[in-house]
């Protein structure tokens, strides 16, 4: 199949390589000329574990290319897929300027019958508003517009887009709906066939339900803080009732990154538009937000004052296995330790670059090591849980601190192994770990009062 994605961002990058992949003919647009020039040039502009390899393979046979042109991946293609972003405007409603460009673009380069499939994640009844655009620019134009949400995760997106745990297709044409099953024939998932406004609702619904389980092992977190209840024990004992699942149960800073916190704000103003509030959704927005105050209040009960204090941070990206830091909770935090006036030394195996082009990066220093950002610090606070964190030679970081005090926001650490190391260690609804007893080696745990 010919297939032309607009917008070669995480999405549609990682979507037209692995279209190209399973065999199919794409072309990937993006009006971002520096990022064509790079990916023509066979390099990536994003990190994601896998991709670097697909993209490099598929171009060399020829099955995957990169333009500027809107028109030429029009009139090159059987199916448009739009990957273009939809970001979150003041209020929490999406701003859908970029899709209703991509439908103008389109429209009259549209020259036989056209799929035009929205991957973006957009707000119920955007189907409806895409096809009214194109036909309003181009009233003879033969086209369908499907829904097909993507669900795949940073860190993992070439495997979640290979080996998906499930298609959603939302179309109102059988003509569209078997195109587009052609396409996902290669591969092995099973299919949803919907109407296009409950594929829609369905990315949205996912995402939120995601945002509102972390929310509440998060808010349980609090409850085992106050309580000397540990949180990873009350994961498992939930976790594993068939009907909840383990799945983002894990406490920690909370959720961030470019989707959840958009798609979170995004449904609520779509509930709100539709006059059926969704309050639920702005209490795990509360309690997200509370979670990260939680964690600062904790770093400054424990350092007194942070004006001057010396803190290094492990991990900017809003998750391990990749380089985004849009919306990263990591860089939330370096942003409010800072305003608190502390010295904040980060590191981050992969979000580097990234960080740098960001404000804050002004006003820290970034290091090349997990080492170097320790070197004299006061404290260490694990953002990201890189697993490589948990391998670093403790017993060199120790020394190299001023004080042996960790905030591990993401309960990335065994909390004995940390108080063997004489390390006094606090993380995210677990024991506090004060010293280690001189008379029976064994951990001092205390409870949050
Ligand atoms: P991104 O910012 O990484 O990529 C979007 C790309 O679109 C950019 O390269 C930009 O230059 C390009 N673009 C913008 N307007 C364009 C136009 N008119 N013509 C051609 N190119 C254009 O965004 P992303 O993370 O890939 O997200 C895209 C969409 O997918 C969003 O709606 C997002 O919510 C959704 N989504 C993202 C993820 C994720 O994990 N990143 C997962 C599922 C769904």
């Amino acid at each position: 199949m010919k297939i032309a994605i607009i917008g070669s961002g995480y999405v549609g990058l990682t979507t037209g390589a692995c279209f190209a992949e399973v065999g199919h003919d794409v072309l990937c647009v993006d009006n971002d000329e520096a990022k064509v020039a790079s990916l023509r040039a066979g390099k990536i502009p994003i990190y994601e574990p896998g991709l670097e390899e697909v993209v490099a393979k598929n171009v060399e046979a020829g099955r995957l290319r990169f333009t500027n042109d809107t028109p030429e991946g029009v009139s090159f293609a059987d199916v448009i897929f739009i990957a273009v972003p939809t970001p979150p405007q003041p209020d929490g409603s999406v701003d859908l300027r970029f899709i209703e460009r991509v439908a103008r673009e389109i429209a009259p380069a549209i020259d036989s019958y056209k799929v035009v499939v929205d991957k973006s994640t957009v707000p119920v009844k955007t189907g409806e508003k895409v096809a009214e655009t194109i036909r309003r620019y181009a009233p003879e134009a033969d086209f369908d517009v499907v829904s097909n949400p993507e669900f795949l995760r940073e860190g993992c997106a070439v495997e979640d887009l290979m080996k998906p745990d499930r298609i959603v297709i939302g179309a109102n044409s059988d003509r569209a709906m078997a195109l587009m099953q052609k396409i996902y024939e290669p591969f092995v998932a099973p299919v949803l066939v919907t109407d296009i406004n409950s594929a829609e609702l369905i990315k949205h619904a996912a995402n939120s339900f995601l945002a509102l389980k972390i929310s509440y092992i998060n808010a349980v977190s609090a409850i085992c803080e106050a309580s000397g209840a540990d949180v990873e024990k009350v994961a498992e004992g939930i976790g594993t009732d068939k009907r909840i699942g383990r799945a983002f149960l894990n406490a920690g800073l909370g959720y961030g990154g470019s989707c959840f916190p958009k798609d979170i704000a995004a449904f609520i103003a779509i509930s709100d538009d539709l006059g059926t509030p969704f309050d639920l959704l702005k209490e795990v927005q509360r309690i997200n937000a509370d979670q990260l105050d939680r964690f600062i209040k904790n770093i400054r009960d424990a350092l007194w004052v942070l004006q001057d204090k010396r803190i290094a941070v492990w991990g900017l990206a809003f998750k391990p296995n990749t380089d985004d830091v849009r919306s990263s909770v990591a860089i939330h935090l370096v942003e409010k330790l800072v305003e608190e006036g502390a010295n904040v030394r980060a590191y981050d195996p992969k979000a580097m670059d990234k960080a740098r082009q960001l404000p804050v990066a002004e006003k820290i220093t970034l290091v090349d090591s997990p080492l170097e950002a320790v070197e004299e610090a006061d404290a260490l606070v694990i953002a990201t849980e890189w697993p490589e964190f948990a391998s670093v030679n403790f017993k060199a970081v120790k020394e190299s601190m001023l004080a042996p005090l960790v905030f591990d926001g993401r309960n990335l650490l065994d909390t004995k192994t940390m108080a063997k190391l004489g390390f006094q260690y606090r993380s995210i609804g677990r024991p506090i770990i004060q010293a280690v007893s001189a008379e029976t080696q064994a951990p001092v745990a205390a409870t949050a009062g």
